[in-house]
């Protein structure tokens, strides 16, 4: 048996303040006919990530909302998911591609995982490339099949894209954050565009003083009287660290007494986040008001949501990016956020209205230091941000947009409801 995560509880009521009513009315009449029906997520770990982030929140309130979920985790070593991160990286854009014996190793993993797996389901959710083919191991199964993306497919490298279309040609399904996403290929399932969602309760989001996010930062050696700048991500090139720190001595520049933080958590599916992380390290000179933390300093969800309630301004200068789940973070913590103007990004900020989209290191200095500059009217922008995030960004959404697609894959009549398809306005 897959390994099954424990997500323990939530209560779809404690979001009635946060839902308008007609949301969660809606919610409540689109979970009645799928009462008692059987989900399984398939994923490829339970830590460090987005699709973590948003399974521990969704998963808790669709069983809640009355159905049977589950979320389990595939098994895999090392020479597997170094192909499933170049599978990955390919998907985002990068050039390097599969040799025969990477696709050999993908194949036997998705077979081993699917002899593994008790194919029982009315729903198969198959998260990301890392599980795709293990359809492919499942004749004869009677769910429905669907594919989640959660990475940015606008530029992928076409010989990678064409190793996984066979795959996605057999789903019922796919899901994507942006409509630029939907990959250019015959045959394709149909296709659902929504963006994910931040859980405002959860313990990365729930409201958090600022004393507290002082008290909190402080124990990491962060000087809470002078200015902070941070960024949450994993160790990955798309993330742009070093970009970051570019940028920050460019910030410094100008700005002497600015700090950074580059907090990143390490999954265990993403053999080259070591690497990166060292780079990191290597890139930091050693500068003492640089600070790179990740979860082996025991930073988790209470801990990030400190650095970043308690940050001038929370950067995500991604290059690649999906969604990007850290800009709804704070943008809901009303903290003025700079980011890449890339991916998912941009459906959530309007630029120089609810925060700053840039090109560049350069551009992100200069961002930086106009927030320096003038706090309020850049805490007024990001106050406009969580109005945005608050329309869209939240996970009562996500669940209504779930249960619209499998009422629609069950042959229900939706009543007029329908997914959300989503771009910033402010
Ligand atoms: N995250 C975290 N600790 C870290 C790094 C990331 O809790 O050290 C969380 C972050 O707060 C966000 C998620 O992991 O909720 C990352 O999602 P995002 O969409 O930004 O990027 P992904 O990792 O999926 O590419």
């Amino acid at each position: 048996m897959l390994q099954l995560v424990n997500v323990g509880h939530k209560a779809l009521r404690d979001y009635a303040t946060i839902a308008t009513r007609g949301l969660m009315d809606e919610i409540r009449r689109l979970a009645e006919p799928l009462e008692g029906k059987r989900v399984v997520h398939l994923s490829a770990t339970a830590f460090g990530g987005g699709v973590a982030e948003i399974n521990y929140t969704l998963i808790p309130l669709m069983q809640d909302a009355g159905l049977d979920v589950e979320w389990r985790i595939i098994r895999g070593q090392e020479e597997f998911f170094n192909v499933t991160k170049t599978i990955h990286n390919g998907l985002q854009g990068a050039p390097d591609g599969l040799t025969a014996a990477d696709k050999e190793i993908f194949l036997r993993y998705q077979e081993l995982n699917a002899a593994e797996f008790e194919d029982d389901a009315d729903f198969v959710i198959v998260h990301d490339p890392q599980p795709i083919g293990m359809i492919g191991c499942c004749p004869g199964s009677r769910a429905r099949w669907v594919w989640r993306c959660h990475i940015d497919l606008s530029t992928p490298n076409p010989d990678v894209l064409d190793y996984i279309v066979p795959s996605l040609r057999t789903y019922d399904a796919a899901i994507f954050h942006r409509r630029q996403y939907v990959p250019d290929a015959g045959g394709l399932p149909q296709a659902f565009i929504w963006p994910p969602a931040i859980d405002p309760l959860a313990p990365k989001n729930m409201a958090l003083s600022a004393e507290d996010a002082a008290y909190i930062v402080d124990q990491f050696g962060i000087d809470v009287d002078r200015p902070l700048l941070t960024q949450v991500s994993r160790f990955d090139p798309w993330k742009d660290p070093l970009g970051v720190i570019d940028a920050y001595r460019e910030v410094k520049r100008g700005a002497p007494e600015v700090q950074l933080a580059l907090v990143g958590s390490m999954a265990h599916d993403d053999p080259e986040g070591w690497d990166f992380y060292q780079s990191t390290v290597t890139y930091a000179e050693g500068d003492p008001d640089i600070y790179i933390l990740s979860n082996l300093n025991n930073v988790g969800s209470v801990e990030v949501n400190a650095f970043q309630v308690h940050s001038a301004a929370v950067l995500q200068k991604s290059i690649r990016e999906g969604f990007g789940l850290t800009v709804s973070e704070a943008l809901w913590k009303a903290r003025p956020t700079v980011a890449g103007r890339v991916g998912g990004i941009v459906d959530q900020i309007v630029d120089h209205e609810t925060g700053w989209l840039v090109d560049s290191p350069s551009d992100c200095a200069q961002a930086c230091l106009e927030i320096l500059a003038d706090p309020l009217t850049a805490r007024r922008m990001a106050l406009r941000g969580k109005e945005v995030v608050r329309r869209n960004f939240l996970t009562p959404r996500l669940l209504r947009d779930w249960l619209v697609l499998f009422n629609r894959l069950s042959g229900n009549d939706t009543a007029g409801a329908d997914v959300a398809t989503v771009a910033a306005t402010a």
